[in-house]
C-alpha cells in the first residue's frame, strides 16, 4: 500500500499515451477509460475486466431506472407527481418513487471510483453533484464523496468551499437550513481562503461528517507538504503517472498559495493539520490506525451515516478517501510519522500482542512497509 498511487489520464500504461484526446479510444464497455490502440487494449483486458463489466451493469441498471421514473405510468398521482426532474428537483427523495432511480444512480456513480482515471472521477462526480441538486437532504451520504473527488482533481478551492458550506450550515452551526426549502441558497460559497485558521467549525457535531474531517486534514496536509517541498528543495504532494511527468503539483489554488512560499504559512500549515489530526481522532479513533495500516475498507451495510465513534463509520470515511491519501505523495507516511513525534499525543493506536514498546523516536525503523505488514499480520482480527 506505500507505493503511489496515481489518478491516470487515461489508463493505457504506455509512454506516449498523454490523455483522452479521442472518444473512439475509449473502452466501449465502461467509457472512462482510453487506450492508445486496440494491442494495448487487449494486454489489459484481464486486469480491466472486472470493474469495467460492473460499470456497464450498473450504468445500465440506472438508465433502465431513469426512464422507468420519466414514463412512470403513475404520473400524476398523488403519490407521484408527474416530470419529477422538473418539478421535485432538491426534493427528489421526498418521493419514495425517485429512490430506486437514486440508489442506482449512487451505484453507478461508486462503480466508476473502480477505475482511477480522470475521466472516471469526473464523470463520479457529475453524477454526486447532481444527485445532490436533486435532493438537497442528501440521503445517501453523497456529500461525503464530493469533496475528496474535488480534490483529487486538484480542485483544492471547490474541495474547501464545499466543506466550508456543509460545515457552516451543519445543523448546529443553523439550525434554522431546512435543505427542502430549494429557495435558500445551496452550496454558495465560492473562494473561501482555503489557509484560514477555521478548524473551529469544522469539529462541531452536526453535518461534518469524518470523511469531510479526513478529507479537510488532507487538502492542509497538500498544502503543508507542497510548502515543505518548496523549501527544502525536492517532494511534491500528488504523485503523477510516468506518462504525465510535467511538474504539476496541485490545481491553481495550490500554484497560487505556494507560488511564493512562506516559512510562517509552512508552520501554519502545519499547525493546522495536526490540530485536524486529533480533531479526526475525536471523533472516531479507528480511522487513522486503518489509514496507516493500509486495511480494505468494508463498506457498512446499515443505514447512513453510521454512528458517530463506531469502527464503521471509520471503514465508510476510510472507503471515502483511501485512494486521495494514497494519491498523495508522503501523506499517509507524515501521518505515522507526526504520531510517532509527538508520544505525548500519540493518536494511532497500535495493535501489539506481545506487549513490546513501540520504539519511540527511531523513527526510522518504523517507517518501512515490513513494520506495518508485521503488526498487520499479527492482528487476529485481519484474518478476514
Ligand atoms: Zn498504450
Ligand atoms: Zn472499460
Amino acid at each position: 500500500m506505500d507505493e503511489q498511487a496515481f489518478l491516470a489520464p487515461a489508463r493505457c500504461f504506455c509512454e506516449e499515451f498523454e490523455g483522452p484526446k479521442d472518444p473512439a479510444l475509449a473502452c466501449s464497455g465502461c467509457k472512462v477509460v482510453y487506450y492508445c490502440g486496440a494491442a494495448h487494449q487487449k494486454e489489459d483486458r484481464k486486469s480491466h475486466k472486472a470493474a469495467c463489466s460492473f460499470i456497464k451493469q450498473t450504468r445500465e441498471k440506472l438508465e433502465h431506472e431513469e426512464s422507468a421514473l420519466r414514463n412512470n405510468p403513475g404520473a400524476g398521482e398523488w403519490c407521484m407527481p408527474a416530470d419529477v426532474f422538473t418539478t421535485r428537483v432538491g426534493r427528489f427523495w421526498s418521493i419514495d418513487g425517485t429512490r430506486a432511480y437514486m440508489k442506482a444512480r449512487f451505484a453507478a456513480a461508486n462503480a466508476l471510483l473502480l477505475v482511477h482515471t480522470i475521466p472516471a472521477v469526473e464523470m463520479a462526480l457529475a453524477h454526486f453533484t447532481d444527485m445532490l441538486r436533486l435532493n438537497r437532504n442528501d440521503d445517501l451520504g453523497v456529500a461525503d464523496i464530493v469533496p475528496v473527488l474535488l480534490l483529487r482533481l486538484d480542485r483544492e478551492q471547490e474541495c474547501y468551499d464545499f466543506l466550508k458550506w456543509w460545515a457552516v450550515t451543519s445543523a448546529e452551526t443553523d439550525p434554522e437550513h431546512d435543505y427542502a426549502d430549494v429557495n435558500l441558497p445551496y452550496l454558495d460559497i465560492h473562494g473561501a481562503d482555503a489557509l484560514e485558521r477555521e478548524e473551529g467549525i469544522f469539529q462541531r457535531r452536526g453535518r461534518t461528517s469524518l470523511s469531510h474531517l479526513a478529507t479537510l486534514t488532507l487538502l492542509k496536509l497538500h498544502f503543508f507538504l507542497e510548502l515543505k517541498g518548496k523549501f527544502t528543495g525536492h517532494g511534491t504532494t500528488k504523485g503523477r503517472s510516468p506518462s504525465q511527468q510535467i511538474p504539476k503539483t496541485g490545481g491553481s489554488l495550490m500554484e497560487t498559495r505556494t507560488s511564493q512560499p512562506k516559512a510562517l504559512d509552512m508552520i501554519q500549515m502545519n499547525i493546522q493539520y495536526s490540530r485536524l489530526m486529533h480533531a479526526v481522532n475525536n471523533a472516531n479513533q479507528h480511522f487513522w490506525e486503518l489509514l496507516v495500516d493500509g486495511a480494505t475498507p468494508v463498506v457498512p451495510k446499515g443505514a447512513y451515516p453510521p454512528a458517530p465513534g463506531a469502527i464503521e463509520e471509520a471503514h465508510l470515511a476510510l472507503h471515502h478517501t483511501q485512494r486521495a491519501w494514497q494519491e498523495s505523495k508522503g501523506a499517509i507516511k507524515t501521518i505515522e510519522e507526526q504520531d510517532i513525534a509527538s508520544p505525548g499525543a500519540k493518536i494511532i493506536r497500535v495493535y501489539n500482542p506481545e506487549g513490546a514498546k513501540r520504539p519511540i523516536g527511531d523513527v526510522a525503523r518504523w517507517k518501512g512497509t515490513e513494520t506495518l505488514d508485521l503488526i498487520k499480520s499479527s492482528k487476529p482480527s485481519d484474518a478476514s
